[in-house]
């Protein structure tokens, strides 16, 4: 559960007020406006005042039977939407924060200038900017102007990339050519650009135009001749080349946060997310009130003392297992960086070193052409 799920609910509850049928004002309005009105006119005209009152009060009836189902849908979201709260917040947070007081958090200076300073880049980050300005006043920080920059040049691209424009993306991509081209992991970010651009061409000859000025220096990488023969099929057709959808957007911002340093999610939200959907906060909470007698203080605990469920997405490891051999590394076969920035452990290193004696030839990356030899594989740390 996180907090997107609130958001979610937020909004389904707020669409539900401003809809006719569940918003409890619609079918009064309607009743006031429709059916009052036409009992009045029916009355002046002259229609038997009896007959007149009696639709009128079928028209009550029904308008009060819808008010209670919109009020029934209204209360059911409501109800939801606590319970999403409940779920994405430790529940009793103050309570929670003072049994963690000791010594007390975010109380030394720079404690809390380094939290204040967190929050402030998150909401840079967001670009936020009017929670930055007040944030800047109230804490009398202030947000680095080329941050700021970067941060609004981020967020326009990004938008861009959105709306469908891929002009400005493609010129950062093209002005930063030789970043996004370094080893170990070149970036397919400029490829599936143009890729992209050139996706949208109907016509086969400006297409064909289009790959041969920006696809065909790509040819040894990416698969550029499957792309370029696709548009030989007619739209319909089915194509052996299925168009693959990239997340533009996604791998713009990754691209972008790389260049200039940046962590790639916004350090506090990783936080926020890994203590409310993540369950840590939770599971701390139950530790400390089960084993805390026996552990003490839980601000001087060293490590936790169960596994604390994360989502897959942030699965973090302290550990690494060899892709070969399927065996955790460890100091007598530690993990080994191979030339390409491929990692495997050492023991599987130097069996496929041996293959290549004599000669004691090169040992080609299991995962890329590319061949490394024993001096230039280089021991990692975790
Ligand atoms: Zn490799």
């Amino acid at each position: 559960m996180s907090t997107t799920d609130v958001s979610a609910a937020l909004t389904a509850l707020e669409a539900l007020a401003s809809a006719n049928a569940t918003s409890s004002s619609g079918p009064l309005n309607t009743l006031l406006d429709a059916h009052f009105a036409v009992a009045k006119e029916r009355l002046l005209s002259g229609a038997p005042p009896k007959h007149v009152i009696t639709e009128l009060q079928a028209a009550v009836a029904k308008s009060k039977k819808e008010v209670e189902k919109g009020l029934k849908a209204w209360y059911s979201q409501l109800g939801g939407l606590g319970k999403n709260i409940e779920k994405a917040f430790p529940p009793n947070l103050a309570a929670l924060s003072s049994a963690y007081d000791d010594p007390p958090l975010f109380s030394e200076p720079a404690a809390q200038d380094a939290l204040d300073r967190v929050v402030l880049d998150s909401l840079g980050r967001r670009g936020l900017w009017d929670a930055v300005a007040a944030f800047e006043e109230e804490t009398g920080l202030t947000y680095d102007p080329e941050k700021r920059r970067l941060s609004e040049e981020l967020h326009r691209i990004v938008s861009e990339i959105e709306a469908g424009d891929l002009t400005s993306a493609i010129a950062w991509a093209e002005e930063n050519k030789a970043f996004l081209a370094a080893g170990p992991h070149p970036s397919d970010l400029p490829f599936s650009l143009h890729r992209a651009v050139f996706l949208t061409y109907k016509d086969g000859k400006q297409a064909l135009q289009y790959a041969r000025e920006h696809l065909f220096g790509y040819l040894p990488q990416q698969r550029v001749l499957a792309l370029v023969t696709s548009c030989l099929y007619v739209e319909g057709d089915e194509s052996p080349y299925p168009n693959e959808d990239k997340p533009l957007a996604a791998m713009f911002r990754t691209d972008y946060c790389r260049l200039h340093g940046w962590a790639r999610e916004d350090p506090l939200e990783v936080v926020v997310d890994l203590g409310s959907r993540g369950g840590a906060l939770n599971s701390i909470e139950k530790a400390r009130k089960v084993m805390g007698d026996r552990l003490g203080n839980v601000r001087t605990w060293h490590e936790l003392p169960m596994e604390v469920p994360l989502p897959n997405g942030r699965q973090y490891h302290a550990v690494f297992v060899c892709p070969v051999s399927k065996e955790q590394t460890t100091e007598t076969n530690p993990p080994k960086m191979l030339q390409c920035g491929h990692v495997i452990a050492q023991d599987s290193f130097n069996r496929m070193l041996a293959k290549g004696a004599p000669s004691r030839r090169p040992v080609k990356c299991p995962y890329c052409p590319q061949e490394t030899s024993a001096q230039q594989a280089q021991r990692l740390y975790f």
